[in-house]
């Protein structure tokens, strides 16, 4: 499986269990933040948007509204494969609590389908409180199934552990590990080149 080119190179990525319960997960906070999901948009596979995420000119979204304003078809300009459209990421750094000495490791899934069931899973459905995913103490893990033969693999039948307190050392050395930033920019010339290339490679 090769590394995904919207996270930066050598960053550990978490690869899904195969099985029914197999991964069994913990986030950790990013620093100074109670958030444990960053939402990251990325043009297939050629990387981060540049707009969207850090609203700066990107070449790939310029492109795309130059064809649309020439007044080419929607549907003429993706069957060209030249509509690159943004699809969101979500980025979580947890700890595998089935195999802890990897230390942190990088989630990532796509669409929003999971952030829906994440919300959902985030809330007690009888006192309405909310869950504290990340707290080492009082916190839980994520636990869900994943199939690679499946169409579009995904992780499936997100559900909650039941309390489980992480190790007091293990924990200050993961939020010590903790990079914040994870996520590779790639510079406006470097989508250019990559979107040209595509471009090239796709017509004939
Ligand atoms: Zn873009």
């Amino acid at each position: 499986m090769s590394h995904p080119n919207y996270i930066k190179p050598g960053i550990p990525i978490y690869h899904h269990r195969e099985g029914k319960g197999a991964n069994r997960i913990r986030f950790l906070p990013w620093r100074d933040s109670v958030d444990f999901i960053r939402r990251i948009w990325i043009h297939r596979e050629l990387g981060a948007c540049l707009k969207r995420n850090w609203q700066e000119s990107c070449p790939i979204c310029e492109e795309t509204n130059r064809l649309l304003e020439e007044g080419r078809g929607y549907r003429a300009l993706s069957k060209q494969g030249l509509l690159l459209g943004k699809k969101p990421r979500m980025l979580a750094q947890i700890i595998d609590r089935n195999n802890e000495e990897l230390g942190v490791q990088v989630w990532d899934v796509s669409g929003s389908d999971i952030e829906i069931a994440l919300i959902t899973l985030s809330v007690h459905k009888n006192s309405g409180l909310i869950v504290p995913w990340t707290d080492p103490e009082y916190g839980c893990d994520l636990v869900y199934d994943y199939d690679h033969m499946a169409e579009n693999p995904m992780p499936e039948n997100l559900r909650r552990s039941w309390q489980s307190k992480l190790n007091v050392d293990l924990y200050e050395k993961a939020m010590s590990d903790l990079d914040d930033d994870v996520i590779l920019k790639p510079t406006y010339e470097e989508l250019a080149f990559l979107y040209t290339q595509k471009v090239k490679t796709d017509s004939y």
